[in-house]
């Protein structure tokens, strides 16, 4: 795969870029070990000026790259311009919470392990590699480096090949803002060459978002060298609708979260599992509401829905749709491709959707949802959970015993109850079974790259 810009509401090649040499890469890691040291030796304190002033840049640059983000992977450029303030607030987060979040913590009673003192303390780990996807180009990166800059770790990454011009972006944003030389730094390589950096013995730790393969590769090159692996991989989070819910408020949710990020979302709910005392309620109102969605030039700000991020991607989406109808799918809206040039793709509602289809247990990235009618909460509850992934879930119910019921019951790194997925930076996110491993943001997502020191005072 090149590594190179190709806007993908037109096709066109806006600028390709060569892949770094092994010289150059082997220069950028001893760049990283150097800063490793000297980071490992500052202040929360000075930290937290640099990554303030990291924050300010992203926000006085905030227009500049979210048109960047919009021109190399489509997204409507309301939501390139939320997506960049948010990384501005998580860096805030991390510049005002990390001491605290990283605290020494003192075990009560030092006498139960016959000593003066005990506690634990937390380090950073060194060098953590970071293989990150397209999908949010900063928002991925910066729930990362934030917290492990803050922690004290140096951060490379490997940015996917369709936004090297956001990855070039991110090379240089923490050292204009103070941090030193080499403490985040952009290795613009493919993927066939992340496994000598994962081996180098100069790296600690590697964090993969992105789909489950490159999830499963990376975490076997880590498990082999004894290196810690976070993974943050795909999901086809069900969303629940009981006859007790406010269900116009779910339906217009509903839309809401299958599309966002022209459907190309992890946390994105992808099946909409509806009881059957308000499916045609329901199913009305999501359809009407994705048929009315605007789709067009994602730079205009009207848009609602912009192209698809690659042409491979539209043709998979297309595959699923296609699989489906020919095995007894009803198409309620969209199923096509559109438009004559860019990779643009008309939001879709699918019905009757049975486990015979790849649509039922693969992940739909792009503006695809699947509708089932279940007649009861443990009916809801099995569906849910008949999948290998388990990334979030959104359940909608003002029941507080359908409520407790789901959220005990659904296999899921998260469970929002009445709302979407989303992510922020002051709560866990992560998922289970073939979703991930480990967590992001919170404490959770600061202290996984850090050594755990237990001290013992006699
Ligand atoms: P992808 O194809 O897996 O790529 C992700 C990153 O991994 C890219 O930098 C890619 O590099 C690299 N990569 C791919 N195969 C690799 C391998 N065998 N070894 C090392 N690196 C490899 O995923 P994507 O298409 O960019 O992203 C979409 C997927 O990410 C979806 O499944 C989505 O659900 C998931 N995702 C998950 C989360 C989460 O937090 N759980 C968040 C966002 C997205 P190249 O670009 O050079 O191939």
């Amino acid at each position: 795969m090149p590594i190179a810009t190709v806007n993908p509401a037109t096709g066109e090649l806006v600028e390709e870029f060569a892949p770094l040499t092994k010289d150059q890469v082997n220069r950028r890691l001893a760049r990283a070990e150097l800063a490793a040291a000297t980071l490992r030796a500052t202040g929360f304190d000075t930290r937290a000026g640099w990554m303030r002033a990291a924050a300010d840049l992203v926000e006085t640059e905030a227009a500049q790259t979210a048109r960047r983000l919009t021109i190399e992977m489509g997204k409507p450029i309301a939501q390139a311009r939320a997506e960049v303030l948010k990384c501005a607030h998580a860096m805030r987060f991390y510049a005002d919470n990390a001491e605290s979040l990283l605290a020494d913590q003192p075990l009560a009673d030092p006498g139960a392990v016959r000593a003066s003192a005990a506690y634990t303390s937390y380090e950073p780990l060194g060098i953590v590699l970071a293989v990150m996807p397209w999908n949010y180009p900063m928002w991925q990166v910066i729930r990362f480096a934030a917290p492990a800059l803050m922690a004290g770790n140096v951060g490379l990454l490997k940015h996917a090949s369709n936004v090297p011009q956001s990855a070039l972006y991110l090379d240089t944003l923490f050292e204009r803002a103070g941090f030193p030389e080499g403490s985040f730094q952009t290795l613009l390589i493919g993927a066939a060459h992340v496994e000598d950096v994962v081996r180098d013995r100069r790296v600690a730790a590697v964090t993969l978002t992105g789909s489950e393969p490159a999830g499963r590769s990376i975490a076997a090159v880590a498990g082999s060298e004894v290196k810690k692996a976070v993974l943050e991989l795909g999901g086809s989070d069900p969303f629940i609708v009981l006859p007790s819910a406010d269900v116009p408020a779910a339906a217009r949710t509903a839309v809401a979260t299958r599309t966002m990020n022209n459907g190309q979302s992890c946390i994105a709910a992808k099946r909409f599992i509806v009881h059957t005392e308000v499916y045609e309620e329901f199913v009305e109102a999501f359809v009407a509401g994705t048929k009315a969605l605007r789709v067009g030039d994602p730079l205009d700000e009207e848009t609602e829905i912009g192209p698809i991020a690659t042409e491979s991607g539209r043709r998979e989406l297309a595959e699923l749709v296609d699989d489906a109808v020919a095995k007894g799918a009803v198409l309620r809206c969209g199923g096509s491709a559109v438009g004559t040039e860019g990779w643009f793709f008309e939001p879709t509602v699918l019905e009757e959707v049975t486990a015979e289809m790849r649509l039922y247990r693969e992940e739909a990235f792009g503006p695809l949802a699947a509708v089932h009618r279940v007649d009861g909460i443990e009916q809801a509850a099995a569906l849910a959970n008949d999948t290998s992934f388990g990334l979030s879930s959104s359940v909608w119910t003002t029941d507080p015993d359908e409520e407790r019921y789901l959220i005990s019951r659904l296999e899921a790194g998260a469970v929002f109850v009445n709302g979407m997925s989303v992510s922020f930076p002051e709560l866990p996110f992560g998922g289970v079974k073939d979703s991930g491993i480990g967590r992001e943001l919170a404490a959770e997502g600061i202290r996984e790259f850090c050594n755990l020191k237990t001290v013992w005072k006699g």
